[in-house]
């Protein structure tokens, strides 16, 4: 095993290869307050990269209904409690989020699926990475217990229980929907089981891949993923995993003229909550300041996003702006000690936040940069008790190579239908 560095556990970590990090990093934002669960994203995907024989089972990205949901059933339940057996008590964070970007949100005191003895990871068998193989059956649905809510007195999942935003809990039922995809991970566990390597991160994007041709279905892939995103396919016996849509984010689509583009689940979105990019990355994987990438704002300025289940240890490249409505512990165990201050901001975005929000999926090229023009006051309020004041500035877009693709404003325009249209379509 070597040693790494894992920023968002604060602190090295053993893995079994050395740190290799690529020139950028593919990543994105889901902002899960506003996503409505309609599974265009999961549809997009299906219809460009999975439809062939032996694909039924596969949803490389799919959205699942939080609490109970999970594709496979049960995927992060079973990871986490694997750990905690490996480790009772133990899966702690220390320290408190702060402005340092070499541990953002304290230290992760606990073990991560490569750092758990390999007896307690595989039983008798050697292996370098804790999981476990799903069975057939929890892969058959991308979304079981759709919107189905714990209430606040439910046994046994009591979520409701304890601490609640709003104080008054008045959210007492609910779930939100997780729209999940793989992570293109800085140190992927699906990578680091592979006895063939036939997995491979590339250095020019960080996007993660299985060659075909050398990869012989062993699935140890499937077993390592603890977001379960590598799956098995019957009929060409090899694992398949989403490919980040890379000729996209080539700029080999004739739409963007060589410009990156977004790839197809992160374009299809009608809620307008999903945001992919590539950001900058040092050699011990910590971002490079890109103060005005709308991702490293998000994540790293504003820290309104944050990783999924960052204790893992794999350096997710997906983050999630948390559901506001949620009680604490359970959005803690999700996303970490970050949490607290991600919800804060977001019920309460300052002028800058609410600029950037707009970016959301105005255009499908990936935005580079943005610049905002300051515009005047339109409204005031206190709110939550403290106040907010809400400006209509214009927030403009760049691609890569500087050009600008779009400008918005923070509030929307009101366009009236001429008299004469007014009940057609
Ligand atoms: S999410 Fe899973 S499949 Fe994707 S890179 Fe990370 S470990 Fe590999
Ligand atoms: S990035 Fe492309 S391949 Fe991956 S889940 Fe989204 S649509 Fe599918
Ligand atoms: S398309 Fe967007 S809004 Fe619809 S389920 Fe997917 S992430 Fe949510």
């Amino acid at each position: 095993m070597s040693s790494v560095y894992n920023w968002q556990l604060g602190r090295e970590m053993a893995y079994p290869y050395e740190g290799a990090a690529p020139k950028e990093q593919f990543a994105f934002v889901i902002n899960i307050n506003r996503c409505i669960g309609c599974q265009t994203c999961t549809m997009a995907c299906k219809s460009t990269w999975t439809f062939a024989k032996g694909q039924e089972h596969m949803w490389w990205t799919n959205v699942e209904t939080k609490p109970y949901g999970g594709y496979p059933q049960h995927w992060d339940v079973k990871i986490l409690d694997r750990l905690e057996q490996a480790n009772p008590g133990g899966q702690q964070w220390s320290g408190k989020p702060n402005g340092d970007p070499k541990k953002p949100y304290g230290e992760f005191g606990g073990k991560t699926v490569f750092e758990v003895p390999q007896a307690v990871a595989r039983g008798t068998q050697p292996n370098q990475v804790l999981g476990y193989l799903p069975t057939d059956e929890e892969w058959r649905f991308p979304n079981i217990y759709e919107d189905t809510a714990p209430h606040g007195q439910s046994k046994p999942m009591d979520f409701g229980k304890g601490e609640s935003i709003d104080g008054d809990r008045k959210h007492r039922a609910w779930f939100y929907y997780l729209a999940r995809l793989c992570n293109h991970c800085s140190y992927p566990a699906c990578l680091a089981a592979c006895p063939r390597t036939a997995i491979y991160k590339r250095p020019e994007d960080g996007i993660v891949l299985i060659d075909q041709k050398e990869c012989r279905g062993y699935r140890k892939c499937v077993e390592a993923c603890p977001y379960k995103k590598s799956l098995y396919r019957g009929t060409t016996r090899t694992s398949e995993k989403c490919i980040a849509c890379y000729p996209r984010v080539e700029g080999k689509d004739p739409e963007t003229n060589g410009a990156p583009m977004e790839t197809r689940c992160m374009a299809a979105c009608i809620g307008q909550v999903r945001m992919q990019g590539l950001v900058k990355v040092d050699n011990d994987t910590t971002w490079v300041e890109d103060r005005y990438n709308p991702l490293y704002y998000l994540i790293h300025v504003a820290k309104v996003a944050l990783p999924l289940y960052p204790q893992f240890g794999t350096e997710p490249n997906g983050y999630y702006i948390p559901p506001r409505w949620v009680p604490l512990p359970y959005l803690r165990q999700m996303f970490g000690p970050g949490v607290d201050q991600a919800v804060e901001r977001y019920r309460n975005p300052d002028r800058e936040l609410l600029a950037v929000l707009q970016l959301f999926r105005r255009s499908n090229q990936i935005i580079a940069r943005y610049e905002i023009e300051q515009g005047p006051k339109v409204y005031e309020a206190t709110r939550n008790g403290k106040r907010f004041e809400m400006y209509d500035d214009t927030i403009r877009a760049f691609n890569r190579q500087g050009k600008e693709i779009f400008e918005t404003q923070v509030e929307e325009p009101v366009h009236v239908r001429p008299a004469v249209h007014a009940n057609s379509i």
